[in-house]
């Protein structure tokens, strides 16, 4: 068969077929894939962490409240002033709104973030003794610090597994994974938290958002780069795997 064939009207060659894997038919099948996508991404992904800097689980609290529709690279820019002005939770507790918001201007968003910030400051300062809680059930009560925050800071600040982070990335990715079928972050994290080892949540976390950031980027992603591509059969692949004895190469 041909690479490519003729488009009968336009005359342009057609893109060639994208061939994929066969699903996984028996929950053994399936179990076996995910452990199969865990081990490729810790070859692709080892050491991983979070982009965002930070030398408390505060600090990384106020920088992930920030990160909100913003670049890590620009938190990281407007952190270290920040932290150098307001150097604990009380001097955000004690600074107004307006006055904050000019602080983090560049990050957007910046009237909502300020108020966010200045509430989970006060709330730590006046219910947990200034320290940042440990615990997802105490850490959801801090204004700004929504399910999706608080397994950030947990994962990332103290090592504890509460759940798996499901930002944009991850939710992408764990459906082209077919990891779940789900597009509500919350129904995806129960989802993922019944097939992925516990011991695993926190860097499994980090390494979707490095590869959604990669090579599986939102439009086209880039599959002729991504180790996982022997194993994945999204709808929007763009490339075939590379060729193996053991794969059953199917076009549907
Ligand atoms: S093969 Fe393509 S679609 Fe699948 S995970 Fe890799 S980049 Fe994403």
């Amino acid at each position: 068969m041909p690479a490519t064939s003729k488009n009968a009207k336009s005359g342009k060659s057609a893109p060639p077929p994208v061939f994929k894997p066969v699903k996984p038919k028996t929950a053994a099948e399936r179990a076996a894939r995910v452990t199969a996508i865990l081990k490729t991404l810790d070859e692709m992904y080892p050491n991983v962490t979070c982009a965002l800097t930070h030398t408390s689980p505060w600090e990384l609290l106020v920088a992930t409240i920030l990160s909100a529709q913003c670049t890590d690279k620009r938190v990281n820019e407007v952190t270290p002033g920040l932290f150098a002005k307001y150097p604990t939770p009380h001097d955000f507790a004690a600074v107004r709104q307006e006055t904050l918001a000019q602080d983090i201007r560049s990050t957007g968003f910046f009237n909502n973030k300020a108020k966010s910030i200045i509430g989970a400051a006060k709330k730590i300062v006046n219910e947990f003794g200034g320290e940042v809680p440990r615990t997802i059930d105490e850490l959801t009560t801090v204004p700004g610090a929504a399910r999706k925050t608080a397994n950030v800071v947990l994962g990332t600040a103290f090592g504890i597994a509460s759940g798996i982070v499901v930002d944009t990335h991850v939710q992408r990715l764990s459906n082209r994974l077919d990891l779940t079928k789900e597009s509500d972050p919350v129904k995806i994290e129960r989802d993922l938290v019944k097939i992925i080892p516990r011991d695993k949540w926190i860097q499994f976390s980090h390494q979707l958002i490095h590869l959604g950031r990669g090579p599986c980027v939102a439009r086209k992603p880039k599959c002729a780069e991504c180790r996982l591509n022997p194993l994945c059969y999204a709808a929007d692949k763009t490339a075939s795997p590379p060729v193996s004895p053991i794969m059953k190469a199917v076009t549907k």
